[in-house]
């Protein structure tokens, strides 16, 4: 008998690895994945470009007036081996992972006609199950009965340091300390925002991975996903 196909969702603070550690279950699977973050992270970066968005403004109903301009699609990228993502047509996958971007995101996903638009997105991408999808609400709001929720979490520090050497890798021009900040005021923004704030689900299981490799974690993980498929 074919095992069944489940929903995993992945949910936690930022920089906990969550897109890691999805990329590899859903290869593990051969099962959909879906970077919720980018999603949010690309109507962002339109918001940028059409001036609604900086340090000190947000331009709410302009953007929520224009939500319907926006198009966002994942395709797979064979050589990268992950989807990457499309904002109207364009590959945007580099321009929304600077930290400038990063420190805006959080203004913006805490606007609820934008996460009405993803969600109902997401809920689509994720519909016919067979697939593991990352961000902050996915197990309260995009997927409340996925049979599987992942809710992670580290020490801001450690976090922080995993993502100023990713970006560093990336060729991108920061400093720790700014990387630091911008972690903890996202988890801030995410956890406090009135619609879907950042909320471990009751039935979710939490992943302090301050302290564990990425070998340890995603054998634990799998284990859980082969209860959960096979149960
Ligand atoms: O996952 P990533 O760090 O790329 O997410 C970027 C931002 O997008 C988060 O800080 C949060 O504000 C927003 N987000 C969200 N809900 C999700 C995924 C991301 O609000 N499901």
């Amino acid at each position: 008998m074919k095992p069944k196909k489940i929903t995993i969702a992945i949910d936690g603070f930022s920089s906990t690895g969550k897109s890691t550690i999805a990329k590899q279950l859903a290869k593990q699977l051969n099962y959909l994945y879906v970077d919720t973050g980018a999603m949010y992270r690309a109507v962002t970066l339109y918001a940028i470009q059409l001036n609604y968005v900086n340090q000190d403004k947000l331009e709410k109903d302009a953007l929520i007036k224009s939500l319907d301009e926006i198009n966002l699609t994942f395709k797979y990228n064979e050589k990268l081996s992950f989807s990457e993502m499309y904002l109207n047509g364009k590959n945007v996958e580099q321009e929304i992972r600077t930290i400038e971007l990063s420190k805006l995101v959080s203004k913006v996903s805490a606007i609820s006609e934008v996460r009405k638009k993803l969600v109902e997105q997401q809920q689509k991408m994720g519909e016919d199950k067979g697939v593991v999808m990352d961000g902050r609400d996915i197990g309260t709001v995009v997927f409340p009965d996925a049979e599987l929720k992942l809710f992670m979490t580290a020490s801001p520090e450690k976090r922080a340091t995993r993502r100023y050497k990713e970006l560093l890798e990336k060729g991108h021009d920061v400093s720790y300390a700014d990387v630091l900040e911008n972690v903890q005021q996202r988890d801030y923004l995410d956890s406090t925002r009135e619609d879907s704030p950042l909320i471990k689900a009751d039935d979710a299981i939490e992943f302090d991975n301050s302290d564990m490799g990425l070998k340890e974690q995603f054998e634990r993980i799998y284990q859980l996903v082969l209860i959960k498929r096979n149960g």
